[in-house]
């Protein structure tokens, strides 16, 4: 009976995440039927070509005051909202929030660079996807090579099929392709050559190991080269330090995403970049 005492005590655990669980999922549905989805907003963070500083592009990454619980980060909702695909309609709003930031920086500066959103898993389940997103873009008077899709390296492996066929015909229609966290899910390496791919975004878990094991750092380096044979663009994630940028020097053409040149910032603070 002693024994049990510690039971209880995770059984209190399990119920109060759950119940924290239950009241995101709530409260979403709650901010997705109002219609200006309030609470949530964009941030964006730019991606930098090391050699001279310019921005190639930007990632848009979703942001949620919650009223009672304070600010959510994605890593913790957007799983949530997957496990009843109301992540589908939470994409959706985004995309949408994206290009019409895209079309309005598009009017007031030259020079704006392709903005990437996030697919989570269950959109892949949704045959009218494609059609959707070309509408959207459409609508918003810009064009699909404007914006980039990512789709992680857990998505794309558990769902193969819909993701080669989806991401082939979004290909198409002409947006950018990229394959985020790579390295951290099963293993999309043997079949990287099938899929239809732009860029591979090497997770920061590699820049965080190669920075303190050089075995790690050769592995970082000959996935790099494995993607530059294979014609993809390449983004470093998680680069947070001058150190870190320096083991890049010698890697070949790619682009960096990390706390050392930018972190995640409103649409307001991007025009100072653009302007
Ligand atoms: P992700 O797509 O891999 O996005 C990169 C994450 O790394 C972001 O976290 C970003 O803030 C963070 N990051 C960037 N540079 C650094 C760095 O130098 N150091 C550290 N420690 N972190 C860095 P964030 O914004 O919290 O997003 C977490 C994840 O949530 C994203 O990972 C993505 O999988 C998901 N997510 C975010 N927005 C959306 C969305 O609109 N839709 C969907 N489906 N998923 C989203
Ligand atoms: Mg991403
Ligand atoms: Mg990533
Ligand atoms: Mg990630």
């Amino acid at each position: 009976r002693a024994g049990r005492n510690r039971f209880q005590f995770v059984d209190q655990r399990q119920h109060d995440l759950h119940h924290r669980e239950l009241q995101i999922e709530h409260s979403l549905q709650h901010v997705l039927s109002n219609e200006l989805g309030e609470g949530l907003s964009l941030y964006y963070q730019p991606q930098v070509r090391p050699t001279d500083g310019k921005i190639m592009a930007m990632e848009a990454l979703l942001r949620w005051q919650h009223p009672k619980l304070g600010t959510l980060s994605p890593a913790e909702f957007i799983p949530i909202a997957e496990q009843s695909a109301q992540s589908v309609r939470l994409d959706r709003w985004v995309i949408e929030q994206a290009c019409m930031q895209v079309a309005q920086w598009r009017e007031r500066y030259s020079q704006v660079p392709v903005v990437s959103v996030n697919l989570s898993a269950p959109q892949f389940r949704e045959p009218d996807f494609a059609d959707w997103l070309q509408a959207c873009v459409a609508s918003c008077g810009i064009k699909p090579e404007c914006i980039k899709l990512e789709v992680t390296e857990t998505t794309m492996m558990t769902q193969k099929n819909n993701c080669v066929a989806m991401l082939g015909r979004l290909r198409e229609l002409g947006f950018k392709i990229s394959l985020d966290d790579f390295g951290t899910g099963y293993s999309a390496l043997a079949c990287l050559h099938q899929f239809p791919l732009d860029e591979l975004k090497i997770d920061r878990n590699f820049m965080v190991e190669a920075s303190q094991d050089p075995r790690a750092l050769l592995l970082l380096k000959t996935i790099v080269h494995l993607a530059q044979e294979l014609s993809l663009t390449l983004v470093v994630e998680g680069v947070e330090d001058q150190a870190q940028l320096n083991l890049l020097a010698n890697f070949g053409p790619l682009t960096v995403q990390g706390y050392y040149y930018y972190r995640p910032m409103p649409a307001a603070d991007i025009n100072k970049l653009l302007g």
